[in-house]
């Protein structure tokens, strides 16, 4: 694989890790770490990724779900059709592709298609099935297929009919929520009680409705909008509400009927203006096509009706004022300047700190100490300064100048030629760099030692215990006064001995990876032991540059850093002493005598028993090489549903085509 190729599969690997955590502790715990904003940018960058490498294509990936797991802890509920999410718009581009494509599809001009655009509730949805004039049940949105049985919370829902004068069987389906002053009286309460905070008023909805203890949930000021549901005689989405209403449900008064885009445009523009002063938190507009015949015809793609989109609202950015600007050191030496902020709320989360990226940076957006900025938190889980109000600008403030010297060791810190980013020079001699590998080399990837993190790590560091990687493994002879610190105790001291234990026992590629070499990540880790097998062949192998980049996926500014480190004496030093404490694995193939070992594989299209991610491990497991194009060199392609390209030139080149079926075999599966 070429190292492009590489890194697009790496970023597309680690996006999808970032998103399937968020994931988790959205739909599951009800804790997110990250602004709806900012998960909405993860996801998109991800599909973007996948819609131009479609080699990457899994349908484990979180681009191909549509929420979150039911917990267990609930009883499941099936939904009589699935709940899907939609579609999101992020400019008013987007809107117009939509609607392009519901015109096309269609075969209708656009004025022959009603539209209603509808606020869109941050809160949890909901599905409540009514029979016989009585609310009989009521679920969470859980994956879209099932759902969490809330019956019993929702019937301490007050402005919910628990029982209507219709007795057909109907569902409807809303949003539950708590308005902004609830969520602020909650979180009042909860202060005083020493209990914990929640971050925001969707947090607070799905954590009181989402209690074993109805009791619970009847003591939080819970409400809900409905958006949707089935009614017999509704012909449309505005009819279904009316007669939803009717019933007494409650339906958001600020609901219109549209026509084309600039209804839209001016719909969100009002509603995006006016939302800081509705009762409740709105994230977007939500533009569906009103007539449910036409709905019908459009239907829906895997996960999201084609017949609806979400205008997200821009991710969150506040005003606030730069305190300071700081220089922070990475693993790699790399100098980013930080802006020390005064603190400031943005999207229920407290921002302290805001990176500028880099000098360049600075001085492109003219941003000074003292100066009123921007901040955003958006794609990235670490805010940004978006720009300077130059209007508000204080007379006294003060330029900032990169430092040409590592503001933690002092040494030279210049950039390297075509970059932006200045580089501490000090490596090893440097405590900034040595402290964020120590961090690197612990971390779950890595040696991955559970109860050392970076806080013990800084810790153990500033008490002198731990200075390079191998002290970790001499800590036991401090062990009788780590345990009188604060927050240690003899438990916990005995518990990361045991992880550190543990841990010594490592794969090789972990231990490679966890070295920190600059640009060597898993996947050139796994690459390397693969070749090396072991970790004496390994050290010699690494200082000729040219077998290195002789390998597929390692580049030539790749082998040029691991021949660097290799070569430095330092490192050899510290490789011996860290091999005296571990047990570095050789790399072995598991079953070398699979008919597929030291074979070269293709995937091709979607396999329909298992992911993409899964077939390439197994492949790997059994010592094949996965590869994502086909080439002369391609033992077997195997091919799942919808083959493309791939499968003609496997048949050019006389590569041997496999169903998924022998593939199966092939592995034992
Ligand atoms: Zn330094």
């Amino acid at each position: 694989m070429p190292s492009s190729q590489l890194n697009i599969a790496q970023e597309i690997e680690a996006l999808r890790a970032e998103i399937a955590k968020h994931d988790r502790l959205y739909y599951e715990l009800d804790k997110p770490l990250i602004t709806d904003a900012a998960y909405d940018a993860l996801k998109k960058h991800l599909e973007e990724l996948e819609k131009v490498h479609p080699e990457f294509a899994s349908a484990s990936s979180p681009s191909a779900k549509v929420g979150g797991k039911p917990s267990s802890k609930f009883g499941k509920v099936q939904h009589s059709t699935p709940m899907l999410s939609l579609a999101n718009a992020f400019s008013s581009q987007d809107v117009e592709d939509f609607l392009e494509r519901v015109q096309k599809f269609l075969n209708l001009p656009i004025s022959a298609i009603e539209l209603i655009a509808e606020p869109k509730i941050d809160g949890l949805s909901f599905s409540a099935i009514f029979e016989d004039g009585k609310l009989k049940v009521a679920a969470t949105r859980g994956d879209g297929e099932f759902g969490e049985d809330i019956t019993a919370n929702a019937l301490t829902i007050k402005t919910l009919p628990k029982e209507v004068s219709y007795l057909k069987r109907f569902e409807v389906r809303g949003e539950i929520y708590i308005d902004k002053a609830d969520f602020l009286a909650l979180n009042e309460s909860r202060k005083a009680l020493q209990e914990e905070q929640f971050a925001n008023p969707r947090n607070a909805a799905a954590g009181s409705l989402r209690q074993l203890d109805p009791k619970i949930t009847a003591s939080r000021p819970l409400k809900y909008f409905v958006w949707g549901g089935n009614i017999e005689g509704a012909s449309s989405q505005w009819e279904l509400l009316s007669k939803l209403k009717s019933l007494g449900f409650t339906v958001n008064e600020k609901i219109r009927l549209a026509q084309n885009s600039e209804d839209l445009d001016k719909y969100y523009s009002q509603l995006f203006q006016e939302r800081g002063d509705l009762e409740y938190d709105i994230d977007g507009i939500v533009y569906k096509v009103n007539n449910f015949a036409l709905q019908q015809r459009l239907g829906a793609l895997s996960r999201s009706p084609r017949w609806a989109i979400a205008h997200k609202f821009p991710a969150a950015s506040s005003f606030t004022r730069v305190l300071n600007i700081t220089v922070q050191v990475g693993r790699t030496g790399a100098l980013t300047p930080v802006a020390e902020l005064e603190p400031v709320g943005i999207g229920g989360v407290i921002v302290q700190r805001a990176t500028l990226h880099n000098e360049e940076d600075i001085e492109r957006k003219d941003v000074r100490v003292g100066d009123l900025v921007e901040v955003e938190r958006a794609g990235d889980v670490i805010p940004r300064v978006v720009r300077v109000e130059f209007s508000k600008r204080p007379e006294n403030t003060i330029q900032f100048i990169m430092p040409n010297n590592c503001p933690i060791c002092g040494s030279p810190a210049p950039k390297e030629e075509g970059n932006v980013i200045r580089r501490c020079s000090g490596g090893i001699r440097c405590e900034a760099q040595i402290i964020e590998c120590l961090k690197h080399f612990v971390s779950r990837n890595a040696l991955n030692i559970d109860g050392l993190g970076e806080k013990q790590i800084e810790e153990f560091y500033r008490q002198g215990l731990i200075k390079a990687p191998d002290d970790i493994f001499k800590l036991g002879q401090f062990a009788n006064s780590i345990q009188t610190w604060e927050g240690w105790g003899m438990q916990s001291v005995q518990n990361l001995l045991r992880a550190i234990e543990q841990a010594k026992i490592v794969d090789l590629d972990k231990f490679v990876y966890a070295l920190g070499i600059r640009f060597v990540g898993e996947a050139t880790a796994k690459i390397l032991a693969k070749h090396f097998l072991n970790v004496e062949a390994l050290i010699t192998g690494c200082s000729d540059a040219a077998h290195l980049s002789s390998l597929d996926g390692i580049g030539e500014k790749i082998a040029a850093h691991i021949v660097e480190f290799f070569s430095n004496p330092q490192n050899i030093e510290l490789f011996k002493r860290l091999a005296s404490h571990l047990n570095i694995k050789n790399f072995e193939a598991q079953n070398i005598d699979s008919e597929i070992s030291g074979k070269t594989l293709v995937f091709t299209g979607s396999l329909s028993t298992m992911s993409r991610q899964e077939a390439k491990s197994i492949a790997e497991r059994l010592g094949a090489t996965v590869s994502s194009s086909v080439s002369a060199k391609t033992d077997f392609l195997i091919c799942g549903e919808d083959a493309g390209s791939k499968l003609k030139q496997a048949r050019n080149l006389g590569v041997r085509v496999l169903t998924e079926e022998e593939w199966q075999k092939l592995a034992n599966i």
